[in-house]
């Protein structure tokens, strides 16, 4: 059935997770969302091992801040460890808990509320009922601290901070957007999921799936204070994050590092909780490891460096990803990932303006939302173009 067609049949939402896997050419895939991106050091740990004894040996990061792993070889050992990790707390719920949220909320300078405390009472209010497991694995939050970083991802509802006591929420983007207190951004945003569950009636995916549909979800949700100003619709697109520092506003270091192509290997993974407590997980296919001493950033930023991954910017990493091509994909017209790795490791490349996306065929999997420069391989070659669509992982 077309993505377009709202005749009233439930479409299948075939959208991975860690219960539901898909079958690839090479194996079993598994997707675990990770609310607000959060991983512990032991959650981490347990990743890598599962990917390493079960899987490919690759921890693969989405758009959407998730992770998933390919090649599965028992897939229900890989749920059973998943969930003794407490990384699948609901069987019923957990392909709709697709959360994002600022890395660096409640410790940048620039972070006006820390939305922590809202990503983990917005994963258990949507896990405590029943009802919203009807919504799409597709469907997306999005808790943003008011330094706009998360804005723009394309998610279905969404909460910017303008202030320390709140802000507006976002329907599909459109602004002005709804005021909200900090208080009532939680439940606002489980009714807003619940509106939509009835109003989608199983035949639509996102917010901008059914015809009309911020208005039509806005006009369902009580109005809580005077429309702000501005209307419009937010800009989609991931946007591209280099590596670097940040100064926290406790005097600690976040370091973030470019996961190349978005794949960490298990090594990686094992010396990223190795360095860090916890580790923030980016819809940029970065990694955050937060609350590092002024004394221990370069220490630790040369060995996640020997392990492969990129600590300083100016990198050609940035904003660069691949579908999975050949081998693992029968679809692909070609090795994609290699031809990538082949292009950003030749001397003088810089990053772009704007993600940069391989594919090994026209559907372009794991494409960020927004401005990217497509690299698609045809029969002949590939095929260099920028568009503006939208596709999330
Ligand atoms: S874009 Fe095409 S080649 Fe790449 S993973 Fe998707 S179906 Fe396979």
């Amino acid at each position: 059935m077309d993505i377009n067609d709202f005749s009233g049949q439930a479409r299948l939402d075939a959208c991975p997770g860690a219960l539901q896997v898909h079958t690839a050419a090479d194996g079993a895939l598994a997707r675990v969302r990770i609310p607000g991106g959060a991983l512990t050091s032991a959650q981490l740990r347990e990743l890598a091992d599962c990917a390493a004894t079960l899987g490919s040996g690759v921890i693969e990061l989405t758009s959407r801040a998730n992770v998933q792993v390919r090649g599965l070889r028992a897939p229900s050992e890989f749920a059973a460890r998943m969930a003794a990790a407490g990384l699948l707390p609901s069987e019923t719920h957990e392909r709709v808990r697709n959360i994002l949220a600022s890395p660096l909320a409640g410790r940048a300078p620039s972070s006006l509320v820390d939305v922590r405390p809202l990503v983990a009472a917005l994963d258990r209010g949507l896990c405590a009922a029943p009802e919203l497991a009807a919504l799409s694995g597709r469907f997306l939050f999005a808790l943003d601290d008011g330094t706009g970083d998360v804005l723009s991802c394309g998610a279905d509802v969404a909460f910017l901070a303008t202030s320390p006591s709140g802000g507006v929420l976002l329907l599909g983007g459109v602004r002005p957007g709804l005021p909200v207190g900090v208080a009532d951004v939680v439940p606002l945003m489980l009714v807003a999921a619940r509106a939509f569950v009835e109003l989608s009636d199983g035949t639509a995916w996102r917010v901008t799936d059914l015809p009309d549909g911020p208005a039509l979800l806005a006009a369902h949700l009580p109005h809580t204070g005077p429309t702000p100003e501005g209307a419009g619709t937010v800009p989609q697109g991931v946007g591209v994050r280099d590596a670097g520092t940040v100064e926290q506003r406790d005097g600690r270091v976040a370091l973030e590092v470019v996961v190349p192509l978005g794949r960490l290997t298990a090594d990686q993974a094992a010396v990223l909780a190795d360095a860090a407590p916890e580790a923030r997980v980016t819809p940029w296919r970065t990694v955050v490891l937060p609350d590092l001493t002024p004394d221990d950033v370069q220490p630790v930023a040369d060995r996640l460096a020997e392990a492969g991954l990129v600590t300083v910017p100016g990198t050609p990493w940035a904003g660069l990803t691949a579908c999975t091509g050949r081998p693992g994909c029968a679809k692909s017209l070609a090795d994609v990932q290699l031809d990538a790795r082949s292009w950003a490791e030749q001397p003088g490349q810089e990053p772009g303006d704007r993600p940069v996306h391989w594919a090994g065929c026209e559907r372009r999997c794991g494409r960020p939302a927004g401005e990217v420069v497509d690299v698609v391989a045809t029969p002949t070659g590939y095929r260099v173009a920028g568009r503006t669509e939208e596709e999330g992982a």
